[in-house]
């Protein structure tokens, strides 16, 4: 080998590595690549011929060599640089075009007229536009119309070089508005403004957010200045905190005037220890606590009443404080007082749609009238304006005052309700009597402020009461007043005399005859009897005295003020005067007398049943006297009338100590000249005052009802003494006794059972027993009699009209009754005789008995003139004294036992 060969070898090696390493250093293999090749060509092509074995001079080649390898180290050096320049580039280039495409904000480059280049995908998602859509366009016209300046401070203040911040508007591409904040910046590249870059930052959530604060500020402070309600937070202490802004207008205090102050010094100090109590309790509590009432003092000095809630919220940093919520309830109250009233109205209403209604505003003096109230009254609607006075206009004066006072006391409290009776003036003038009910209704410190009531016509009822208490005290019949009324009367009048010295007299009146009229006429007529005379007593007395009816025939007349016994007397003949004219009833002329009693209260201190006792028992004494008369009562007729007392108590004993025994008055047959029968009269053996008549006693029996008793034991004694008389003598003929049977033993319904008792228990004959029986009681229950009657005629008893003549009886009775005789009352016997004597009534009668086929018998024969006529007349019997006076049962006796002679008649 030659030494060009070696190195030719070690140039080629020498190439050969320089390449390995060219292509290991170079990023870029091709450039690598082809210096290699370039270095194996030169040292192929210039070094190896120049070494070789052409024997070239090898410096040539070596400096060929060099250089090449210079111009490759320099090459791949160039190369290098550029390659790693370029990839740095690219590097940035990706940044930026992450960066800008990834930045969280809206980015934007425009050139240095504002035409948008680009916007990153952030710009597009903000505003709306594709990138596409804003590529060229101006930055003025579509972001920001109406911000025209945009691009001009974007390019021209960044052309100074300066970046420009500022918060304005954008608008969207679909119109909506963003609040945004820009940042622009140049883009200067050696001194020469190549665009801007801006940065766009949404603001609008913070700013609505802000503007959302400041609106919901401003909104509550003007709610808490504007609220009906009142908001103040306190403290531990009960200090005031906070007050909303509506402390103003609400109770009229600054806001700031309460701060720190104690707020219970504000509250009524009826309620202010109950509240504070409540305070207290609620901040060991936190949270609400319940709703109360009270009143607070505004600003002014009035209380005003609220509601109020609290809630503890001291465990809230933000409040550190019990918030009370306060509410002025004024409103409310009135709204709740409202609905009350117009509750009650209704109720009232319900009440009655006939009541009339009336509504008293008593602080603006106002009274609403209802329709109905106005038509109560007879008014028309526009009759009736709201005054007071309309109402207590027409109120009737007797009652105005006390209708003020009850409404006082109930608008005053004293009366749970008014309630009160009143007569109101109808416009036909005539007065209706009125129930007025009410109602006042109170504010919340119990002060009536309204009444309303109602009106109910009670002009019916309260008649109805009248007539109910005026029946009390007034004799139904007449009409006059009664018992009761006339005592209470009397009692006042006695009072008054006893005040002025007065002196007042009462008249007790007793007609004489009232119980034939009744018993003849019947009650129709005896009850127009009593009422024609209680007018004709009215028309007696003057308008200061009372006429009284203490019943059946009683009358009583209260003389108020007399000037003595004399003046009550001429009263009493006026009455008797008044009276002695007839009156008509059924068509007949009636005479009527009374018996008058006077007694006259004299020093003040009786009483009026004392006095009234007295006028009775001078009336009595009266009749007594002889009837169709008075008497002034004195003391000795007390006692008299204290031994009639006796009387009574003494006869109830008499039929046991056996005091009574009976007489019999011989009947004599006229045309047979002898004694047929006998009339048993009662007679009384009083231990003290001996033998009394039955006019003493028989009027006292009947009276107390013991002549029930004496009337059966008349009855068996008469029936058992002709039996007697009967066995005694056996051919004598018929005999007979005759009984007086008085109107109360006709009217009791055991009477027929009685006497036939007695006939069955002595064996009379038939036809011996005779009840004699007045005209007035037969007639006086004609009807009743009929049966009687009847039973007694089945009994085998004949029954005699006795004192015939006296009575008015009916004809028609007469005959139906199938009376056996009629005995002529002896007043009528007594005419015959008389100087200007009128016979005719005796004959009429006996006329009639023929007539109506019964017997005759004349009573109280005294003369033999009087037999002779009555003889001539075809009068059957006689009785009297001419024959003989009643006589005791042995005297009677003996009589008979003369018998069959005649009883001679007495001379004289
Ligand atoms: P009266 O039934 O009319 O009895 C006849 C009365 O006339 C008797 O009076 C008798 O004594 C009296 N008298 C008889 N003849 C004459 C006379 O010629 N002239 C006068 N002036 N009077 C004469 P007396 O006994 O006093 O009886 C009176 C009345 O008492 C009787 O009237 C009778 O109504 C009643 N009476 C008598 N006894 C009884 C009796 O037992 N029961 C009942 N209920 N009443 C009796
Ligand atoms: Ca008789
Ligand atoms: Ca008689």
């Amino acid at each position: 080998m030659t030494p060009a060969d070696l190195l030719v070898l070690l140039l080629r090696s020498a190439a050969f590595i320089w390449s390995v390493v060219l292509l290991r250093r170079s990023r870029d293999r091709r450039i690598g690549l082809l210096g290699v090749l370039l270095l194996l060509l030169v040292v192929d092509r210039l070094v190896i011929p120049a070494a070789g074995p052409d024997r070239v001079a090898w410096w040539p080649a070596m400096l060929v060599s060099v250089a090449a390898l210079v111009l490759v180290v320099f090459l791949g050096r160039w190369f290098d640089d550029h390659r790693r320049a370029t990839e740095a580039l690219r590097i940035e280039k990706a940044y930026f075009e992450h960066l800008f495409a990834n930045a969280p904000e809206s980015m934007l480059l425009a050139d240095a007229q504002g035409h948008i280049e680009r916007v990153n995908a952030e710009f597009t998602r903000l505003f709306g536009y594709s990138a596409d859509e804003v590529r060229g366009q101006s930055l003025d016209e579509i972001l920001a119309p109406h911000a025209l300046a945009e691009a001009r401070v974007l390019t021209s203040d960044s052309a100074h070089g300066r970046t420009v911040r500022f918060e304005t508007q954008r608008r969207r591409r679909d119109g909506s508005l963003l609040h945004v904040s820009i940042i622009g910046s140049p883009i200067v590249l050696e001194g020469r403004q190549l665009g801007v870059y801006a940065l766009y930052r949404d603001n609008t959530p913070r700013v609505r957010a802000e503007e959302a604060l400041r609106t919901s500020d401003r909104y509550f402070r003007s709610l808490m200045a504007n609220t009906l309600d009142l908001i103040v937070v306190l403290d531990t202490d009960g200090r005031v905190r906070y007050t909303s802004g509506s402390i103003e207008t609400v109770l009229g205090y600054d806001t700031e005037e309460l701060l720190g102050r104690d707020a219970f010094g504000l509250l009524h100090p009826d309620e202010v220890d109950e509240v504070r109590g409540r305070f207290v309790r609620l901040l060991d509590r936190p949270g609400p606590a319940p709703r109360i009432e009270f009143r607070c003092r505004h600003h002014d000095g009035a209380w005003r009443i609220f509601e109020a809630s609290a809630n503890n919220l001291l465990a809230d940093p933000a409040i550190d404080g019990v918030v009370i919520t306060m509410r002025d309830i004024a409103a409310r109250k009135r709204a709740e007082e409202a609905l009350r009233e117009s509750e009650e109205r209704y109720a009232l209403a319900q009440q009655g749609a006939n009541d009339g209604l009336w509504d008293w505003d008593l602080r603006a003096g106002q009274v609403y009238f209802s329709p109905r109230w106005k038509a109560m009254v007879g008014a028309a609607e526009h009759e009736v304006g709201t005054a007071p006075e309309e109402w207590f206009g027409r109120v009737h004066p007797d009652e105005l005052e006390q209708l003020k006072i009850d409404i006082d006391l109930h608008v005053a409290g004293h009366t749970p309700h008014l309630q009160t009776e009143h007569r109101m003036r109808h416009r036909d003038g005539l007065y209706r009597w009125v129930m007025t009910r009410g109602l006042a209704v109170r504010d919340a410190a119990g002060k009536a402020y309204r009444l309303a009531g109602s009106q109910t016509d009670i002009t019916v009822r309260k008649s109805i009461e009248e007539q109910l208490l005026h029946d009390a005290f007034h004799d139904p019949l007449t009409g006059l007043p009664n018992r009761a009324l006339f005592m209470d009367r009397m009692g006042h009048a006695i009072r008054r005399g006893r005040r002025s010295d007065g002196r007042s007299a009462v008249l007790f009146l007793d007609l004489d005859r009232f119980k034939v009229v009744n018993d003849s006429l019947g009650h129709v007529h005896g009850d127009q009897l009593l009422v024609a005379i209680a007018r004709r007593l009215e028309d007696c007395i003057r308008p200061g005295d009372t006429v009284g009816r203490l019943g059946g025939d009683e009358f009583v007349v209260l003389l108020d003020e007399v000037p003595g016994a004399a003046g009550a007397e001429e009263v009493a003949g006026r009455i008797q005067a008044a009276l002695s004219d007839p009156f008509e009833l059924a068509g007949q002329e009636v005479f009527v007398t009374a018996s008058i009693g006077i007694a006259i209260s004299v020093t003040g201190h009786e009483r009026a049943e004392d006095l009234l006792r007295d006028a009775d028992t001078a009336m009595y004494d009266a009749k007594a006297q002889g009837k169709a008369t008075h008497r002034v009562f004195h003391a000795g007729m007390h006692s008299h009338a204290m031994s009639q007392l006796q009387l009574e108590t003494d006869l109830r004993r008499a039929l046991d100590r056996e005091e009574l025994v009976l007489f019999y008055q011989p009947i004599v047959s006229l045309a047979r000249g002898r004694v047929t029968g006998f009339e048993a009269l009662a007679r009384w053996r009083h231990p003290e005052r001996g033998f009394l008549g039955p006019e003493e006693f028989i009027p006292l029996a009947e009276e107390t009802g013991l002549i029930d008793r004496i009337g059966q034991w008349v009855m068996g004694e008469a029936c058992r003494t002709l039996r007697g008389w009967l066995d005694r003598h056996p051919a004598s003929g018929p005999l007979s006794v005759s009984v007086n049977i008085s109107a109360r033993q006709f009217q009791r319904p055991e009477l027929v059972a009685e006497v036939a008792a007695v006939l069955a228990e002595v064996a009379l004959p038939s036809g011996a027993l005779r009840l004699e029986i007045t005209e007035g009681t037969i007639m006086g229950q004609a009807e009743s009699s009929v049966a009687v009657l009847r039973g007694l005629k089945q009994a085998g008893v004949q029954v005699q009209v006795d004192d015939f003549g006296t009575g008015y009886s009916s004809l028609s009775y007469l005959q139906r009754f199938q009376l056996d005789a009629l005995k002529i009352d002896r007043s009528f016997v007594g005419e015959l005789g008389n100087p200007g004597e009128n016979p005719e009534i005796v004959r009429t009668i006996i006329a009639l008995a023929k007539n109506l086929g019964m017997a005759v018998i004349a009573e109280g024969v005294e003369t033999p003139r009087q037999r002779t006529m009555l003889q001539q007349f075809g009068c059957d019997y006689v009785q009297g004294w001419l024959f003989s006076h009643p006589l005791d049962r042995e005297a009677a006796e003996a009589l008979l036992d003369a018998e069959p002679a005649v009883v001679p008649p007495r001379s004289g």
